[in-house]
C-alpha cells in the first residue's frame, strides 16, 4: 500500500472514521454528463469515500418514535442521525482528508459536500461508495453495508493523487428483496414499491451490474416532510396521493417555516426503511436488545 493512502488511513481513524475506500476513476464511466469525477475536478484520479456510522442509540429514537408514539424524539434523529450533526462531521473529515492530501503530496484535492444540508451535490456519492468498496445498492436505492446496513453516512473526497483502489464489495449479496422486501413493507406512502412490481433502475460499475427500486422521491418527500396529518404533520398540506413534484413544492409554499430550528422545511420525519433494514446485525442490535419490537409491528404493505 502506498504511504499517502496508509497515511490518509490513519488520519481517517483519528477522524472517528468507520470506514474508508478508494477508486480509480475508471469505475465512473457510466457517470451522467456533468457527474464525473473528472467533470469537477479535471485531472482526477482517485475517488475517496468514507462512511461514518449512526449511532444505535440514535436509530432507537426512531424507534420510539415509530412504535411508542414518541414524534418528539425524531429530532434526536434529525440532530444526530440526518441532516445536522453526521453531515457536518463528513464535511469537516472531508475538508481534513482533502487538506492532508494538498500538504503532503504533489496531489489537488476536492472535497465534495455532503448530506441534505447542501444545496447541490458534484458527484453520486451512492455511486461512489459502491465504486470505492464500501458497500451495495440495497432495494431501497441507497448504499448497504455489511457492517452498519444502510444507517451510515458518507462523505466523498476527488483527488488528482493516483492512489491504489480497493476490491468493490464481493461478498455474499447483502440486499435479497423478494425473500426480504422490509424497506417496502414497512414504507407508508409506496414510494419504495414491492419488489416485482416497480421500475427497477439498473447500472453498471467495473463489470458488475446492480438494480434498485426506483424509488418515487414526491412520495418519500411527503412522508419525509410530514405534509399529511396522518404522516404526523400538523395539517394535510397535499391532498394528492400521487404527487408530482409541483405538487410537493406547492404544500412546501403551504407549510409554516418558523420554530423548526435551523432546517426550516423539516426533512426527517421518516426514515422507516432505513431505520428497519436488516442488514448489519438488525437483530443482534435492536431486536434482541429489546430497542425494537420488530419491522412486523410498523408494516403498512403485507403483500409479500
Ligand atoms: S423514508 Fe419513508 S417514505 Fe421515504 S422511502 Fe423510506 S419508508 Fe418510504
Ligand atoms: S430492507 Fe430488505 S429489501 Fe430493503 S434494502 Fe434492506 S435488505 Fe434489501
Amino acid at each position: 500500500m502506498s504511504e499517502l493512502k496508509n497515511r490518509i488511513k490513519s488520519l481517517s481513524k483519528s477522524l472517528g472514521i468507520d470506514m474508508i475506500g478508494f477508486a480509480g476513476t475508471n469505475r465512473f464511466c457510466n457517470a451522467p454528463d456533468g457527474r464525473h469525477p473528472r467533470d469537477v475536478l479535471p485531472g482526477c484520479k482517485t475517488v475517496i469515500v468514507f462512511g461514518i456510522r449512526l449511532l444505535d442509540g440514535v436509530t432507537q429514537a426512531n424507534f420510539r418514535a415509530f412504535e411508542d408514539g414518541r414524534n418528539d424524539l425524531k429530532s434526536i434523529y434529525a440532530t444526530y442521525g440526518y441532516t445536522m450533526v453526521p453531515n457536518f462531521e463528513a464535511a469537516y473529515a472531508c475538508y481534513a482528508i482533502a487538506r492532508f492530501i494538498e500538504n503532503n503530496s504533489s496531489g489537488i484535492a476536492t472535497p465534495c459536500s455532503t448530506g441534505p444540508m447542501t444545496n447541490g451535490f458534484q458527484i453520486s456519492i451512492r455511486h461512489a461508495a459502491v465504486a470505492a468498496g464500501l458497500g451495495e445498492f440495497g432495494y431501497l436505492g441507497i448504499v448497504i453495508t455489511p457492517e452498519f446496513g444502510p444507517r451510515i453516512r458518507f462523505g466523498a473526497i476527488l483527488t488528482t493523487s493516483e492512489i491504489e483502489a480497493d476490491p468493490m464489495y464481493a461478498g455474499p449479496r447483502l440486499c435479497k428483496p423478494k425473500q426480504c422486501g422490509i424497506c417496502a413493507k414497512v414504507c407508508p406512502t409506496g414510494a419504495v414499491g414491492m419488489p416485482g412490481e416497480k421500475e427497477m433502475r439498473r447500472v453498471e460499475i467495473d463489470g458488475k451490474e446492480y438494480e434498485y427500486s426506483a424509488v418515487n422521491f414526491p412520495k418519500c418527500r411527503k412522508a419525509l416532510q410530514a405534509m399529511t396529518k396522518s404522516l404526523g404533520g400538523k395539517e394535510d398540506y397535499l391532498t394528492e396521493s400521487d404527487p408530482g413534484a409541483e405538487d410537493i413544492l406547492e404544500a412546501e409554499r403551504r407549510m409554516p417555516t418558523d420554530g423548526k430550528g435551523l432546517q426550516h422545511i423539516p426533512t426527517w420525519n421518516c426514515g422507516r426503511c432505513q431505520t428497519y433494514c436488516p442488514v448489519g446485525n438488525w437483530g443482534e442490535k435492536f431486536k434482541k436488545t429489546g430497542l425494537s419490537k420488530g419491522a412486523a409491528t410498523v408494516f403498512i404493505n403485507e403483500k409479500l
